[in-house]
């Protein structure tokens, strides 16, 4: 296999391991999302806050790739979840991105101070119904800005998107949305580059035993655990070692390692407290 694919709540389905562009600059970006799409990336991860999806549009429209080949996901950004601005920055972003409808959209923080992620939902949920968005999501919710959907609004968000990785590993929140049918999508996969993760001996050791990269074991943990990955690299070798993950698979004692590391620890923002 190149690449699995899961279904989600909705009609579509997602690529499990997909291109994000946070900190891609613009005048980069264009470039680098050529280059992930050339090396077989079919699912990019941008939004409004990257200030870049203008230009991976550019990218998408000089690809030549068939549009319902490509999955694109963008998230509106937290000064716009007032009611009367999530319709006119979607239709931005629609704009930007030079497209029809959108594969998925997410709410990019639920900035619970503000109080206005449920009624934010509800515009999100026209956005399904109409078809411009194939699916619609959230990311960085907790359980309880979860519940408050589910229980307040219609639509079952298709995905999470939240900081994971092997020492941040939610799972708390991972078997909660698997009850839902929520997929588990890890932002930060490989941690941001903010830790020593590729120097940690289970991650070592696998990839001697594989003959893989560190990175590839770790995002190679990720699937096997059930989540969507979307690492970014703005170097077109790393993009494809990224990617290169569907041809070995890790044991039992080697995920148990894995597992062990998590230490509940995050290395981005806090949702509770980012507005
Ligand atoms: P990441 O964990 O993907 O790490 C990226 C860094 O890892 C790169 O800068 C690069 O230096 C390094 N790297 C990548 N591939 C490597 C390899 N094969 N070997 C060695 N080093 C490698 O972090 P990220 O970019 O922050 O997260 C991925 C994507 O998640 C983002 O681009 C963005 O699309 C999304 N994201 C979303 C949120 C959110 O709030 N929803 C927050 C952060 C990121």
């Amino acid at each position: 296999d190149t690449q699995t694919t899961i279904p989600l709540l909705s009609t579509t389905s997602i690529p499990q391991v997909g291109f994000g562009v946070f900190l891609v600059d613009p005048e980069d970006t264009q470039r680098v999302v050529e280059d992930a799409l050339e090396v077989g990336y079919r699912h990019i991860d941008t939004a409004t806050g990257y200030h870049n999806e203008k230009e991976v549009g550019a990218a998408l429209t000089a690809s030549g790739i068939p549009r319902d080949e490509i999955f694109v996901t963008t998230k509106l950004r937290n000064d716009h979840h007032k009611a009367s601005d999530v319709e006119g920055a979607f239709e931005r972003s629609l704009e930007a991105l030079g497209l029809d409808s959108l594969d998925l959209y997410l709410i990019h923080w639920p900035m619970p101070q503000n109080d206005r992620y449920v009624d934010t939902w509800k515009t999100f949920e026209t956005f399904a119904a109409d078809g411009r968005a194939k699916a619609i999501g959230v990311s960085n919710f907790l359980v309880p800005h979860l519940e408050r959907l589910l229980a307040e609004t219609e639509v079952v968000p298709a995905v999470n998107q939240v900081e994971l990785h092997p020492i941040f590993q939610q799972r708390e929140l991972r078997e909660f949305q698997a009850q839902h049918g929520i997929v588990t999508e890890a932002w930060g996969p490989l941690g941001q580059g903010k830790y020593d993760l590729f120097g940690l001996a289970p991650i070592q050791a696998a990839a001697a035993a594989h003959e893989v990269t560190p990175a590839q074991v770790v995002l190679r943990w990720h699937l096997q655990t059930g989540n969507v990955v979307i690492p970014k690299s703005n170097r077109k070798e790393r993009m494809a070692e990224n990617l290169d993950v569907f041809s070995f698979a890790l044991d039992a004692d080697e995920m148990a390692a894995i597992d062990a590391l998590d230490e509940n620890r995050r290395v981005g923002g806090d949702p509770a407290e980012v507005n």
